[in-house]
């Protein structure tokens, strides 16, 4: 990593907290810059950033069994010693095969060999953002925290071509292994939250995370004037661990609609919720310049 490169990872308790506006938002409102699109699982910041990519390439994940049908005799012997009921004598299952190689061992004339299969693919390219690194899987792949830090990389490689001081993570939701590669050794983890009890026990279980690895964390409450009481409770609770709240989103039919237009939010419309924004990107940027 460059030694003055700071990377700010956005994530939240569950898809749909308004994670992704709050990137997009930012990704308009910051300069000097590039973007990440971490959440590999749900990639979608593409739709907001629209990035023309100029460089892409596969990535794979396990290992499967792979026929060499011009060598196979048909005898049968894979298919019966398959724990997994993954092959049989037409077709490999791939997304059943756990790639223990018994077959390949027990094939009598060597039709079968292991190879990693492609899962998805890795862009890089330019928006009018900034340059953007971002990644797609394949329908039913894994996610994967080696994925995630792949992009990761490919971003910081972009942020050195392009000599730009920070990276802007849109990291997955929840608390898995893709949510542990967009956190690692990030400067500021910002948790995007909900008032409702859902979102505050998520948004407990992430700082818990982010405590964890010992990263600088913040809040935004998204739709913060849809239950007053669980907003108080977040202020209090964040408030009682020194934790700043960069933000309080109103709710705001606009955010929807900007969504639809497939813009950022801040470029969209200058709303309740724009305003929000803006004073979150605000505060979020004078965090991080004085990390
Ligand atoms: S064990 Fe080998 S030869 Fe026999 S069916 Fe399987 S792949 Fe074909
Ligand atoms: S590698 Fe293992 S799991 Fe996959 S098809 Fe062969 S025996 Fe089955």
């Amino acid at each position: 990593m460059m030694p003055d490169l700071k990377q700010i990872t956005i994530v939240s308790g569950k898809g749909g907290t308004g994670k992704t506006t709050t990137v997009a938002s930012f990704a308009a409102l910051g300069h000097d810059k590039v973007i990440a699109d971490c959440d590999v699982d749900a990639s979608n910041l593409y739709l907001l950033m629209h990035p023309e990519d100029t460089d892409s390439g596969e990535f794979t994940g396990a290992k499967v069994a792979v026929r060499d049908e011009d060598k196979c005799t048909r005898c049968g012997a894979c298919e019966e010693r398959c724990r997994f009921h993954a092959i049989t004598v037409d077709e490999v299952d791939e997304l059943a095969c756990e790639g223990c190689g018994l077959c390949v061992v027990v094939c009598p004339v060597n039709a079968l060999k292991l190879e990693p299969v492609v899962v998805g693919t890795w862009y890089t390219g330019t928006s009018a953002y900034g340059p953007m690194a971002h990644a797609r899987l394949l329908p039913a792949a894994e996610s994967s925290g080696r994925l995630v830090t792949l992009v990761r990389q490919k971003a910081e490689d972009l942020a050195y071509q392009h000599d730009l001081p920070l990276i802007i993570i849109d990291g997955p939701p929840g608390l898995g292994c893709t949510t542990t590669a967009a956190l690692t050794d990030t400067n500021l983890a910002v948790v995007v939250t909900e008032p409702s009890l859902s979102g505050i026990h998520d948004m407990e279980r992430q700082i818990q995370l982010i405590d964890h690895f010992g990263l600088t964390s913040a809040v935004i409450i998204n739709k913060f004037d849809i239950n007053q009481a669980n907003t108080q409770h977040l202020r209090t609770w964040c408030n009682m661990r020194s934790l700043p709240i960069l933000g309080e989103i109103p709710w705001d039919p606009q955010v929807t609609d900007a969504l639809a237009a497939k813009k950022p939010l801040v470029e969209h419309n200058d709303g309740p919720a724009a305003q929000a924004m803006r004073a979150a990107w605000e505060r979020t940027a004078e965090m991080i310049a004085g990390i």
